[in-house]
């Protein structure tokens, strides 16, 4: 059995574990995941952290979620889930923010981060609630030759993904104009040294949308996932399965 848990301390948890179950279910035979019991699970202490094999951190608001991980003792326990124990991990929305390594600051003090994932991010980079949009993607389960195959993406006060931190991608950089003091920064730890995984962009917006056209969505650097969108607010579980499939089952021991 594989246990995945998701973060329920604040945002859409609910969904996810939702999600999980029914990609699990809908598991053809020859996919990684049929023939696998998938357990979800909502984690709310660190006992629950220690028990999962894996954990997506949804989305809902990365300032909160981390005040609350401070506030009961997860901070910690989380950074070393990903950057020490190295387990598969999802961050959505307010999750990528977390899981980046460096992000823009909230507009009043600045949120910790669990980081681990080598890059920038801008927080509500499509501005406000009243913003929010859907499109479809070109994610790499997606038949480009058929276009009745769509992936329907909700970005709701959006991150985008503004800087490989590994590599000379500087993606609206300048557009941005992102200062050193309005980033804030995930704690070092020692066990990064040794982290060689570079970041690989899975997904950007497309061309379709104009000026916002391009601009990094979803990104894998090994066993951490990270998307700006919520996959978990449609009906479509197949993010979820290629997830489980592409950077969870492979990860495990
Ligand atoms: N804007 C939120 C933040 O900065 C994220 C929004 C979301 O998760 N839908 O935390």
């Amino acid at each position: 059995m594989v246990t995945i848990g998701v973060l329920a301390l604040q945002g859409a948890f609910i969904e996810h574990i939702n999600h999980l179950q029914k990609a699990a279910k809908s598991a053809k035979s020859g996919s990684l995941v049929a023939g696998v019991q998938i357990k979800a699970v909502q984690v709310r202490t660190v006992e629950q952290l220690k028990s999962v094999d894996a954990l997506i951190l949804p989305g809902g608001e990365s300032t909160s979620i981390s005040l609350i991980a401070e506030r009961t003792g997860l901070l910690v326990p989380l950074q070393e889930f990903v950057r020490i124990k190295r387990k598969p991990v999802w961050g959505t929305c307010a999750g990528l923010i977390l899981l980046s390594d460096q992000a823009s600051k909230a507009t009043k003090g600045g949120q910790k981060l669990v980081g681990g994932l080598h890059v920038r991010c801008q927080r509500n980079h499509f501005g406000r609630q009243t913003e929010s949009f859907s499109c479809d993607l070109a994610l790499p389960f997606i038949d480009p030759n058929d276009p009745d195959d769509r992936f329907s993406a909700m970005f709701i006060r959006a991150p985008i993904i503004d800087r490989l931190l590994d590599s000379d991608t500087t993606d609206n950089f300048e557009a941005l104009s992102l200062s050193d003091e309005n980033v804030v920064y995930a704690p070092k730890l020692e066990a990064d040294s040794d982290d060689r995984t570079l970041v690989e962009v899975i997904c950007r917006l497309p061309k379709t949308l104009g000026s916002e056209a391009d601009d990094i969505v979803a990104v894998r650097q090994g066993q951490i996932f990270g998307t700006s969108f919520h996959p978990e607010l449609t009906s479509d579980v197949r993010l979820h399965l290629w997830w489980m499939e592409e950077c969870v089952l492979p990860y495990l021991e």
